[in-house]
């Protein structure tokens, strides 16, 4: 058995959370089933003694709560899961505990288990994510490889870190043994090395890349991507003595990946040697492994596809299929959604859909679903605008997207 020096991984047997705790939860927590860009995400679960600097839980005032609690029985979060108005058989990503603990936690384990059993059981072929940095066994590889219907990744985040204030884990070699024992033991299995977060200063030198690389030399697939900047996060790093090394005016709702660090992290992967492809987007990756066309439709925005294998390429753009007004409106009324739309070529622009309903539409259609409010930069898909410039043009070109939006939003009627 692994000894893991000074690293609290919380009870084997998990207990509810008690009421008060949980009527302080941000609602956002509480809400234990909610669809996100990479699928419906079940997270009855929370509390994380792992105490990564950068996680997200500091955004809902959550990151205290370290031991793992639960906020329903697995059984009715698994009923609430799939009857959710959102899930269908078959097509719907799922994400399990990916929000607010590790799966792979003792206590959390026996009910990621259960969840994936019992999905498996309906005959769901449904991919489903795990996101983990803890530790993986020969035996939990066998149990994942039991299952016969879901398709199952599992995500190890991996950034090279090796500053304790930032990752505690890395004390250990936990994550890179584990990454090790999936990679060997996985035939029907997903295994990704999730590259993240990605930071200039933490991880970004030449050695630690190459050492990243190195790594998921043998896995299916590499997925990179940046820091999420927020206040939240960067006063509990700054507390800590941490350098972050954005500034206050760059905090986002996307995550920072600035253009010259994605130009050398590929650079870098091209110099490894190895050939484990590389991808930016998760659903990429997740897709690749499983040999499936990317589910949120990025064939759409083809500056992402460069480094991408060609016959990988290729079954995206076999699967992207334009919708029409008329899918538009079918999959509107069959959600009981309500929005104006624009189809243009690789996406289509809604408006005030919010993130849960945007999402199950792009992987019912495999194809973009975008907010008119919150539009995607070019060359900064999905990520914030540091680094990346704002090109006063962007801003006309915007301004034209509105104009042709409310255009078509008078004709999508007819
Ligand atoms: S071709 Fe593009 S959309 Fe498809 S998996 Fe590759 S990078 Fe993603």
């Amino acid at each position: 058995m692994t000894i893991i020096p000074d690293l609290d991984v919380g009870p084997r047997t998990l207990r509810f959370m008690p009421d008060a705790l949980k009527a302080g939860l941000d609602p956002y927590m509480a809400q234990y089933v909610g669809y996100r860009k990479s699928g419906l995400s079940l997270n009855h679960i929370i509390g994380c003694p792992l105490d990564c600097g950068y996680c997200v839980r500091h955004f809902w005032g959550n990151f205290d709560v370290k031991q793992p609690q639960l906020l329903v029985p697995t059984e009715q979060a698994i009923e609430d899961l799939i009857g959710h108005e959102a899930f269908q058989p078959h097509i719907t990503p799922i994400q399990v505990f990916n929000k607010a603990t590790d799966p792979f936690l003792p206590g959390v384990k026996p009910h990621l288990f259960q969840v994936l059993n019992s999905l498996d059981a309906r005959g769901y072929t449904n991919h489903v994510l795990i996101i983990t940095r803890f530790k993986v066994t020969a035996d939990d590889m066998a149990t994942l490889e039991r299952l016969h219907h879901l398709r199952v990744t599992l995500l190890f985040t991996y950034s090279g870190i090796t500053d304790p204030r930032i990752e505690p884990i890395a004390k250990t070699a936990t994550t890179v043994t584990s990454i090790r024992t999936a990679a060997q033991h996985r035939q029907r299995t997903g295994v990704i090395l999730y590259w993240r977060p990605i930071t200039p200063g933490w991880n970004d030198d030449d050695q630690t890349m190459a050492h990243v690389l190195d790594i998921g030399r043998d896995v299916d697939a590499v997925v990179f991507t940046g820091l999420y900047h927020k206040a939240e996060n960067a006063a509990y790093l700054q507390e800590q003595g941490v350098t972050v090394p954005y500034g206050e005016d760059e905090f986002h709702r996307r995550k920072t990946m600035p253009d010259d660090l994605d130009a050398r992290v590929v650079a870098a992967w091209r110099t490894s040697g190895i050939t484990t492809p590389l991808f930016r987007k998760t659903s990429c990756g997740v897709a690749y492994a499983h040999q499936a066309p990317d589910y949120n439709g990025h064939w759409g925005v083809r500056e992402i596809c460069d480094i991408c294998p060609l016959d990988q390429q290729q079954r995206c753009a076999d699967a992207h299929r334009q919708p029409t007004g008329q899918d538009m409106r079918e999959v509107l009324d069959r959600f009981g959604y309500d929005s104006d739309f624009l189809i243009e070529d690789g996406h289509v622009w809604t408006h005030g859909l919010g993130e849960q309903r945007r999402y199950a539409l792009q992987h019912t259609l495999q194809f973009q679903i975008w907010e008119l409010d919150q539009p995607h930069f070019l060359h900064a898909h999905g990520r914030s605008l540091t680094g990346h410039g704002t090109p006063e043009d962007q801003a006309d070109a915007f301004d034209q997207v509105r104009a042709r939006f409310a255009h078509a939003a008078r004709f999508n009627d007819e």
